[in-house]
């Protein structure tokens, strides 16, 4: 992209929350002649408006009137899912829309490190900052994650690192976006009304990341995945795997309980797998990607090994929170599907008193039948889902219902014992009882604190 045409260019920006005010600026910022378009309510928007109003951006909220097919070019906010009707609409009448995921990599002259999959993203990105971090290197940490890419893409150089967690929205609506190097956690089922529930074109949305990508470029996938398998022998770049089931000439495994490296014909050893601080076999994944990424940008083993056995993971994700008569509590709020349980269960040796539910997503339980019978002692029944966990698994495991987080937490107290793990992973939203997820797992922790 010459970004000098972006002059007195008519460009669209649709979605007012914080991605879509910074790419507003940032085309503002190139001449651009910005208009905004937010469907919310201006009272949701306070402070986007506010910043808007001082820059002397035009907008519109409470709808997308038609004013927003007015230009030559229509970039969308990271939130706005590719069959918005805005966006269909736009490509109806031959606008181009792309993301600001895509706008802001014009921009950026340091090398990018794109993450993106169905679960992980967060922790991956994370713990990659926290490696570079370690290591003394330039980098950001942008994206899905706080920062948006486009407000800081204008301050990075050649000597930074652009670490990037994607959504496959995003990569919906990329041109040219190029990462040196990509990351592609897993594909399992996620956002299917989104894509037609279709596997295919949801997995071909996650495959976009690396359509640009050279043979001087490295891709990092999951090789135990079956749908990653399946799409990165599209790639053009240069494939370095992971896998907990395989040794691998080029990539990372696991060998005598260490993770290994093997890259260009070096082999490496990382770290004994059990001092990893976070725990669980999708952690050992995580690990193993970032571990691949920090090798790959020069960050030697000792290094990435005392980050490895420090980094504590990101808040609501399978959170230590405190240790009381010795049962352990754990905060894992941001587990809102049944997969991330699974997860999070098979993470633990310990007898589990489980507080599972929430609003329910159309869940199927049945998937975590076995590991809840051999694992779990008790279910404490909490959210609007509560009567629907119950008779899920009757019979499966002891089941209390609870009226309140509160109650919740202080039955599940009663009902451990010495050695025991207390986990709060609902495999439900939070929207029953609380704001979002944070929440949630807010009023838990101050809950636990408290007993
Ligand atoms: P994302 O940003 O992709 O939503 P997070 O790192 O926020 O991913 O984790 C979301 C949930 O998924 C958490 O409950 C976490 O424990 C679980 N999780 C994290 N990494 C993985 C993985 N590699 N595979 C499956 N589940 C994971």
């Amino acid at each position: 992209m010459n970004i000098t045409l972006l002059h007195r260019k008519k460009i669209s920006v649709i979605g007012a929350a914080r991605s879509g005010v910074a790419v507003a600026q940032l085309l503002r910022s190139q001449g651009a002649n910005v208009f905004v378009s937010d469907s919310s309510s201006a009272e949701k928007l306070q402070s986007s408006i506010s910043n808007l109003q001082s820059e002397k951006i035009e907008f519109e909220v409470g709808k997308h009137s038609d004013h927003v097919y007015n230009c030559e070019l229509m970039v969308i906010s990271p939130g706005v899912p590719s069959n918005a009707l805005v966006v269909l609409e736009a490509q109806k009448r031959s606008i181009k829309v792309v993301s600001e995921l895509e706008v802001s990599s014009w921009f950026c002259r340091s090398p990018i490190v794109a993450i993106t999959g169905s679960n992980g993203k967060t922790t991956t990105a994370t713990l990659i900052g926290r490696i570079l971090d370690h290591a003394k290197k330039k980098h950001v940490v942008a994206g899905n994650i706080g920062t948006a890419f486009s407000s800081i893409v204008l301050e990075l150089d050649e000597t930074d690192v652009a670490v990037l967690e994607v959504s496959s929205f995003q990569l919906d609506h990329i041109g040219v976006f190029r990462p040196k190097i990509s990351i592609l956690l897993n594909i399992t089922p996620d956002h299917m009304d989104r894509y037609d529930h279709s596997m295919e074109k949801y997995a071909a949305s996650k495959a976009r990341i690396f359509k640009n990508q050279r043979s001087d470029d490295v891709l990092i996938y999951n090789a135990d995945d079956e749908w990653t398998n399946r799409v990165v022998s599209q790639a053009q770049s240069r494939k370095v795997a992971f896998s907990i089931q395989q040794k691998l000439n080029e990539g990372a495994f696991v060998e005598n309980e260490k993770l290994v490296t093997s890259l260009g014909g070096v082999k490496t050893e990382i770290i004994d797998i059990n001092q990893i601080f976070i725990k669980g076999i999708h952690n050992l994944y995580n690990s193993m990607a970032a571990a691949l990424a920090g090798q790959l940008l020069g960050v030697e083993a000792d290094s990435l090994q005392s980050t490895l056995k420090t980094f504590e993971g990101v808040e609501h994700r399978l959170e230590f929170v405190r240790e009381l008569n010795s049962v352990r509590y754990y905060n894992d709020s941001k587990a809102t599907n049944v997969d991330s349980v699974w997860y999070a269960l098979q993470a633990f040796k310990e007898p589990i008193v489980l507080l599972l539910g929430g609003r329910d997503k159309g869940n199927d339980y049945s998937r975590l039948a076995k590991l809840v019978k051999k694992q779990v002692k008790a279910i404490v029944a909490i959210g609007e889902s509560a009567d629907k966990v119950e008779q899920a698994f009757r019979g499966t495991s002891a089941i209390t219902k609870a009226a309140s987080m509160d109650e919740a937490v202080s039955t599940a107290r009663s009902l451990a014992q010495s050695g025991d793990v207390v986990l709060l992973s609902p495999a439900c939203a939070s929207f029953d009882w609380f704001k979002n997820y944070e929440h949630r797992g807010q009023v838990f922790k101050e809950l636990v604190k408290n007993l």
